[in-house]
């Protein structure tokens, strides 16, 4: 169901998104993935993205990116995630739900694998992790938005230790 202020809510996302994130082009190949040798995940990562390189990614990609998430390095999630975004609110919701519960569940790592995470997102600047955040709050308001799916609480404080490692 589409109604007029959702549109208005995903409008003033995407003018946040694009602020935020200026036009970056794709990496150079051995620059997108945390391993450069030695490692076959970021190898198929790697030959997955390059096969776009020029082009504009499409749902393939998403879903095969979804199952990557940890092979992308610092520039190559910063590359990659402004992309994700943009796909997700350009669909319908029952399209992009399951890209959506997934990028909010990214942000609540494992204790383990929290530093990853951090180090994953660690190029991006103090308008963009509130972009993220901006992002959390449009699902969250959104009706189609169920809480019970994903953890929001921990990926909300998740992006705000984020911030404050930024301004610290
Ligand atoms: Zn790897």
């Amino acid at each position: 169901m589409l109604n007029i202020e959702d549109c208005m809510k995903t409008k003033i996302l995407l003018d946040e998104i694009n602020e935020a994130y200026p036009y970056m082009s794709m990496p150079a190949s051995m620059d997108l993935t945390v391993h450069t040798h030695g490692c076959e995940y970021c190898a198929d990562v790697r030959e997955r993205l390059e096969a776009y390189r020029g082009l504009e990614l499409d749902k393939t990609v998403y879903i095969f990116m979804r199952r990557n998430w940890g092979t992308l390095s610092p520039v190559g999630f910063l590359w990659f995630i402004p992309l994700y975004l943009r796909y997700c609110i350009s669909l319908q919701w029952d399209d992009a739900e399951e890209l959506i519960y997934f990028l909010v569940y990214s942000f609540d790592p494992l204790p383990e694998s929290e530093d990853s995470s951090f180090i994953r997102l660690s190029l991006l600047s103090v308008k963009q992790i509130k972009c993220l955040i901006y992002f959390l709050e449009w699902c969250d308001e959104n009706e189609n938005y169920y809480e019970s799916e994903v953890d929001t609480i921990k990926a909300f404080n998740f992006l705000h230790r984020l911030l404050m490692l930024k301004s610290s």
